[in-house]
């Protein structure tokens, strides 16, 4: 069946861009007749106390948009990415790296398209001497090792994304040194699991694609299609952030129904005229269209 979901961090409260991710992901998936769930991306409990994704989940539910099917917690699903994780080490695709981020910092490699330095793989090189010798005194991350090759996939908005995994992307970490698995590695597998067939989300994550494309076909699980969507800029051509109060959603749920937000959302993203407002149902006219050429 068709499956869209929505995987916010829980690290605050949702801005206009969050909600525009969600409300995308859930029209895009009802326009195909399909399901929607929602998946709490809590993997650093730290910064994720579990009253913002209860926030969330109830910012979602005034707007209408209510998962489908049990909210999966990453905080809880160590067990499930450890299976994963010892599955690419079985294949000799992970090894320990020792770098700290400052090392990484103060290296020259040049940086990927997002603007994170590419890791230059200097840890794949060290003996095994070098490395007892680190053992003694820091605990490493893990990272996968990526292949000198191209990935290549066609998004839904954007066309065909290829890049050089290990020149453009470079080898990722998929357990920090704390023990906590990445982003990457959970995303991949929760996706995977939960049978998700169309991954909606922020453009800013296009890189990303390539990475779990790559973990998708280690581990064997099928391969979603990717559909990045624009990033919602505020009428002035700032991008939105976290910073801006007026795209909090705690302080457009004082002063503005539902539909005024989803006419918000929808004009800032260019779809209809400023002021209107729009019921779920009207979003979903605006989408129907979007579907039919894929
Ligand atoms: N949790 C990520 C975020 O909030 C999104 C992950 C995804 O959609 O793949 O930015």
């Amino acid at each position: 069946m068709h499956t869209g979901r929505f995987a916010p961090s829980p690290s605050g409260r949702m801005h206009l861009g969050n909600v525009y991710a969600a409300l995308m992901s859930w029209l895009y998936a009802r326009a195909q007749g399909g399901r929607w769930l929602v998946r709490i991306e809590d993997l650093d409990t730290m910064r994720c106390p579990r009253h913002f994704a209860d926030e969330i989940i109830d910012d979602l539910h005034w707007l209408g948009l209510d998962s489908d099917g049990e909210i999966l917690y990453q905080s809880e699903r160590a067990d499930i990415y450890l299976d994963a994780f010892n599955m690419l080490k079985s294949k000799g695709l992970v090894y320990d790296c020792f770098c700290s981020r400052a090392d990484l910092r103060a290296s020259s490699a040049p940086h990927s398209s997002d603007g994170t330095p590419i890791y230059p793989g200097t840890c794949r090189l060290l003996t095994p001497e070098q490395k007892s010798e680190l053992l003694k005194t820091r605990r490493p991350s893990q990272r996968v090792h990526l292949p000198d090759e191209f990935s290549e996939f066609n998004d839904l908005t954007y066309g065909v994304q290829r890049c050089n995994l290990l020149r453009d992307c470079g080898d990722f970490v998929v357990r920090r040194a704390d023990g906590v698995f990445a982003y990457q590695l959970a995303v991949t597998v929760d996706d995977a699991l939960s049978g998700v067939t169309e991954v909606v989300r922020g453009c800013d994550l296009m890189p990303s694609a390539h990475l779990q494309i790559f973990l998708y076909k280690q581990l064997g699980y099928n391969v979603p299609d990717f559909r990045h969507l624009p990033l919602l800029t505020a009428p002035d051509g700032r991008r939105l952030s976290k910073r801006d109060d007026d795209a909090n959603i705690s302080a457009l749920r004082a002063t503005h129904t539902p539909n005024q937000v989803l006419g918000i959302i929808m004009h800032a993203a260019g779809r209809c005229p400023e002021g209107a407002e729009l019921s779920l149902d009207d979003c979903l006219q605006l989408v129907v269209d979007d579907c039919k050429n894929k």
